[in-house]
């Protein structure tokens, strides 16, 4: 490999905060509130011009109950809108809790709205791309936007990119992980019950699809060496008359750090959702009038890196031990629980991670990735950063029982 040395350079400090929260997905939006109510200074990176990450980005908009602690705030803000319910119909449940559905669009309204009654300062369009290491503690992070390179301070940051990109800038310990990638995509015009009277229901549409690509009606090519995991269709009409949300297949084996992969996973999964809108458009009823309303625009990219924390707990444990440093309880009506080694990545002080990127074992991350949780971790480390900076301590040294009397105070149950 050949180098290019690029000079040495003064990048300006272009800011100065408390709490720094990177990425405004559901975790850094819960982590950034919950910072500010709790008397922080409170910025928010997100390299998007718009909140929510994969939920609202990703179209990923089905999500086990919002029913705990800020989550419940979300759900009862959506459900004034009308943009919040279960879905009715059998099945429609994972860890025996009823799926509900959201609207992105409305989610991204009302999470910007949630950070500036809270009073939380944002930088949309900035991506993080260093992090500031002074004597092994995370003091800030380096970003870069069209204005250009920048370093911005902070007490203590918290990193909600998904990807543990600021525990990695930082040299904090974490695994990476590969998981199957889905472009999600939403279609409208859609006679709904003519489809689901050829179909039956909507479960049914996947083995129209299988059966076409068996007898080599419709071809779902690769020419990479990526591989399908399921190629197909999962579509479901959600809250709104002839809109469906549709899953459109697993692509297995992407190392979603690679950019190159990334490109080509993009470039494949697009082919694959045009091939299938045409064949559904020609060939079920129904489907004749419909077309893409949009594809999601961040790919559904599940998993990339862990940390590595004071703690890795697996499913048997998040879901019988009440430990001793409890931080989040996501549902109201299940057990699972996480504790505050979860959200402490071993090697890098002054940092918190909240989000798909926790520490936990792999087999639990499955659950653990589900939306309520990534925003019940972000309300407990955005509640511990704060705490933190008003104690002058780095989020190691807390007092755990501080952030749980705070957390239940502030309307979290966590089952202690
Ligand atoms: C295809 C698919 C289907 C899923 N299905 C379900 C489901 O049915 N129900 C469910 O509950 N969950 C589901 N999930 C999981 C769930 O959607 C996610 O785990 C959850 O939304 C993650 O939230 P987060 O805030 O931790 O991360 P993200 O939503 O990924 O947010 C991270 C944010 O950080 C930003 N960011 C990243 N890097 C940087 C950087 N360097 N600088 C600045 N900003 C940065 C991103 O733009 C993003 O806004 C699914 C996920 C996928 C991919």
């Amino acid at each position: 490999m050949s180098w290019i040395v690029e000079p040495e350079r003064k990048t300006p400090v272009v800011a100065a905060t408390d709490v720094l929260v990177c990425g405004g997905g559901f975790a850094g939006v819960a982590a950034a509130v919950c910072a500010a109510r709790n008397g922080a200074r409170v910025l928010l990176i997100e390299r998007y011009g718009f909140l929510g990450g994969l939920v609202t980005g990703g179209l990923v908009i089905t999500t086990p109950p919002l029913d705990n602690g800020i989550n419940r705030e979300i759900a009862e803000r959506l459900r004034r809108k009308r943009v919040y319910a279960p879905l009715q119909k059998p099945g429609a449940e994972m860890i025996s809790l009823r799926m509900h559905a959201l609207d992105p669009e409305v989610v991204k309204h009302e999470l910007l709205q949630m950070l500036r009654e809270a009073g939380v300062d944002l930088l949309l369009h900035t991506l993080v791309v260093g992090s500031v290491v002074e004597q092994g503690a995370v003091r800030g992070v380096l970003v870069e936007n069209k204005a250009g390179r920048h370093a911005i301070r902070a007490s203590l940051t918290v990193d909600a990119t998904g990807d543990a990109d600021v525990a990695a800038f930082s040299r904090a310990a974490f695994r990476v992980v590969r998981k199957p990638i889905t472009m999600m995509f939403n279609m409208a015009g859609v006679d709904i019950d003519r489809v689901l009277d050829r179909v039956g229901n909507w479960s049914n549409l996947k083995k129209v699809v299988t059966d076409a690509v068996a007898q080599g009606e419709l071809k779902f090519e690769l020419g990479t060496t990526l591989e399908w995991g399921t190629p197909g269709v999962h579509a479901e009409c959600l809250l709104h008359p002839g809109e469906i949300n549709v899953w459109s297949g697993n692509l297995k084996g992407v190392d979603a750090l690679d950019p190159k992969q990334l490109t080509d996973a993009e470039a494949v999964t697009r082919d694959h959702v045009m091939r299938l809108v045409a064949y559904l458009q020609e060939r079920v009823p129904g489907f004749e009038g419909s077309w893409i309303e949009l594809t999601s625009p961040i790919l559904g990219v599940r998993a990339t890196r862990q940390i590595l924390g004071g703690i890795s707990p697996d499913m048997q444990q998040v879901r019988n031990t009440t430990f001793a440093d409890t931080v989040a309880k996501p549902y109201a009506e299940d057990t699972i629980r996480l504790p505050y080694g979860s959200l402490l990545p071993q090697g890098a002080e002054n940092l918190l991670v909240a989000g798909r990127c926790i520490s936990a074992e792999e087999e639990a991350m499955g659950q653990l990735r589900l939306i309520p949780v990534c925003s019940a971790t972000g309300q407990a480390a955005g509640t511990a950063a704060a705490l933190a900076v008003r104690k002058g301590v780095s989020p190691g040294k807390l007092d755990v029982a501080d952030v749980q009397r705070v957390l239940t105070d502030q309307g979290v149950d966590l089952g202690l």
